[in-house]
């Protein structure tokens, strides 16, 4: 996938529609950002854990 990067527009041509910049391949991200978040959620609940053993 290809992205410009003045416009921040996705687009599958080499040059931006819009600006006629030459575009940038950009990589989609593997993970979906709910599954992250979870991720931080649980690393933030065992951190909190740590705190309250060590208290
Ligand atoms: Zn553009």
């Amino acid at each position: 996938m290809l992205k410009c990067i003045k416009c921040n527009r996705y687009t599958l041509s080499e040059t931006c529609a819009l600006c006629k910049l030459k575009t940038s391949e950009v990589q989609p991200p593997k993970f979906s950002v709910s599954d992250r978040f979870g991720k931080y959620r649980r690393m933030a609940r065992m951190k909190n854990g740590d705190n309250d053993k060590g208290y």
